[in-house]
């Protein structure tokens, strides 16, 4: 009995330790990012590259003279290979999204660490050795992966933002505008996806294009760059 208690409180500790420890760590990453975030802003791109709207999002970033940051899906990079370098050839930054987007807080440490470095060593071959910013798919990290990371150096990036560009029905195109203003800066979650749904993508470049406007209009002060240019990881 005593034995058999003993191996569930240890499991409880582990369990303990493997989701709510990081998931404690990334809330105080966040807190942190907006503090640093003020008079700044990042827009961030997840999930691609994708042949149609990279690029079109490369273009109404040099129409605004804008340098983003694209979190790679090392999935999507097979094959589109060209688009990647596009976006290093234009200036932007280039960070890791894990290969799979797998939700870390459900699959064993060794799958998760698996997977990053799956994206990475993709992203070596291309972009040139790391260590590159990480952001962790869906914003999740277990304990495994988060040690992973660090002793990597790898930075962790996550957002103050969200864009609201997956979501159904999506919100007004100026809210991303509004909430910056509001908080005085932030780092934007946005993903550059091809859509079924044509409208999808239009909604996207709306909201590019308004916030980047906006800001550049009203806070001409505020400096807009690369999450490692502005000192945001
Ligand atoms: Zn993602």
């Amino acid at each position: 009995m005593t034995v058999f208690l003993l191996g569930v409180g240890i499991l409880l500790f582990l369990f303990v330790l493997y989701i709510p420890f990081p998931y404690l760590f990334s809330k105080w990453k966040r807190r942190a990012l907006r503090k640093k975030a003020r008079g700044k802003i990042a827009l961030t791109f997840d999930d691609g590259p994708c042949p149609g709207m990279t690029y079109k999002i490369l273009d109404l970033l040099d129409a605004f003279g804008v340098k983003a940051t694209f979190f790679i899906l090392g999935r999507r990079l097979e094959g589109r290979e060209k688009i990647l370098e596009e976006v290093l050839r234009r200036g932007h930054e280039v960070g890791g999204h894990g290969f799979g987007h797998i939700h870390y807080w459900k699959v064993l440490p060794w799958k998760a660490t698996a997977d990053i470095e799956h994206c990475s060593k993709l992203l070596h071959t291309i972009a040139g050795k790391g260590p590159r910013p990480f952001r962790p798919p869906y914003g999740k990290l277990n304990l495994w992966s988060l040690a992973y990371l660090l002793k990597k150096k790898q930075p962790l990036v996550w957002w103050t933002v969200d864009s609201g560009d997956t979501w159904t029905p999506k919100p007004p195109a100026t809210r991303v505008g509004d909430l910056l203003l509001r908080e005085g800066g932030g780092v934007v979650l946005l993903h550059d996806l091809d859509r079924k749904n044509p409208k999808d993508e239009e909604w996207t470049l709306e909201c590019i294009q308004q916030t980047l406007s906006r800001i550049k209009k009203e806070r001409p002060e505020w400096k807009i760059g690369t999450i490692s240019e502005l000192g945001l990881p």
